[in-house]
């Protein structure tokens, strides 16, 4: 579904993000079929793809002659129109990378920083971002996407843990973000993050609605709805970790017992018993897991639930491994095409998610959802003193 634009002389900003919007998502196409498809007419696409191309953002080609008549153009994306870094901080430590309009990971860069401060996480952006800048030093760098660990501002368990991030809660860490980098920021918690990426380039590429199951330090996840992050109320819908899933079983620092990710997260598998092989931790875990599965299934009816996250490739690939035999849920179909659970790895998703949030924030009419107190500004980067 192609979002439509507006036959009107004042809206010619929105229009130029509705077509870019559409070659970027349907392209390469001809003028006709945008037109046709975003509602607007031939003469006003014409006009918005003569700036697009002269701002470097489309590039057009013939298609080779067939039968009679002059062949149609076609216009693609620029895949170097511009770029976007992806910024994810950790407990583990600050990562980086550069992404192009076309999705490509032009490379990345990390800092280790155990549960990193505020300053210091914002002292590794800085020289990440120089980093980052300087593999394309004339390249247009539309914004940058920043992704941390949620639940945000959760005041009644605001604790502190080895899953979280101590001394965030009131900071400004957007308008932190435009100082240090002096580029438009978009923030969003890991899960969301990393399940756009997912979304955009991965597994969900052709599923609207899954579930991102993101095993990370601590345990956490995102139902995508429709292609759409599901937020809730605050912004932290879908963050399962402190689920109550073992009653009166080990403490949590949130203060209560038994929460899913005291089992399954990174930090309790870093953790587990002396010379404990990691295939006998999978088998420990696997009945919660199993359990967790069947509670996400029940709540969000996904197409599948697709499990990823900062865990090493082949942790996330053993505990797939173990949903071949699940309990009942209302997932289990007989019409099914996909499985119930999928692993997700080697696509970092979570730096592609972020530096996609930049991309959209800054090009397309639909911005992808930020923290609610936090929201970004709307700017143009169309805006070249033309009149609009
Ligand atoms: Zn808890």
């Amino acid at each position: 579904m192609a979002l439509r634009g507006t036959n009107q002389e004042k809206a010619r900003p929105y229009n130029r993000r509705i077509v870019l919007e559409y070659v970027r998502n349907h392209g390469p196409a001809t003028r006709g079929d945008i037109a046709k498809r975003v509602g607007l007419t031939v003469q006003t696409v014409s006009t918005i793809v003569r700036e697009l191309e002269e701002q470097g953002y489309l590039l057009s080609s013939k298609e080779a002659p067939k039968g009679r008549g002059l062949p149609p153009t076609m216009l693609h994306l620029n895949p170097d129109g511009g770029y976007a870094i992806g910024i994810s901080v950790t407990p583990l430590g600050v990562d980086a990378a550069l992404m192009n309009l076309a999705g490509d990971m032009l490379g990345s860069a990390a800092r280790a920083c155990v549960r990193p401060s505020p300053s210091q996480a914002f002292a590794l952006i800085e020289e990440l971002c120089a980093e980052m800048r300087a593999l394309r030093p004339d390249g247009r760098i539309l914004g940058v996407g920043f992704a941390m660990p949620g639940p945000f501002d959760v005041q009644a368990i605001s604790f502190v843990g080895p899953t979280t991030l101590d001394g965030w809660s009131g900071v400004p860490v957007r308008a932190r973000l435009e100082e240090v980098t002096k580029l438009p920021a978009f923030i969003a918690a890991d899960t969301v993050a990393a399940a756009i990426g997912v979304r955009l380039y991965g597994e969900g590429a052709a599923m609207p609605q899954f579930y991102y199951l993101y095993f990370g330090v601590g345990l956490g996840g995102t139902m995508m709805q429709d292609g759409a992050p599901v937020r809730g109320a605050w912004g932290n819908a879908g963050e399962i970790g402190h689920i109550p899933i073992v009653p009166g079983g080990l403490p949590c620092p949130c203060g209560n017992r038994g929460c899913l990710e005291r089992y399954l997260s990174l930090d309790s598998f870093s953790n587990r018993p002396a010379g404990q092989s990691q295939g006998e931790w999978v088998a420990e875990v696997a009945p919660i897991f199993h359990s967790a599965i069947c509670t996400i299934e029940n709540l969000f009816d996904p197409q599948t639930i697709v499990l990823g996250g900062l865990a090493p490739d082949e942790l996330i690939t053993a505990l797939v491994a173990t949903t071949s035999t699940l309990p009942t849920s209302i997932s289990s179909r007989y019409d099914r095409t996909t499985p119930r659970v999928t692993a997700s790895v080697g696509h970092q998703s979570l730096l592609r998610g972020a530096a996609a949030m930049a991309v959209s924030g800054v090009l397309s009419p639909r911005q992808e959802p930020a923290l609610t107190p936090d929201r970004p500004r709307q700017r143009d980067p169309f805006s070249n003193g033309m009149a609009a």
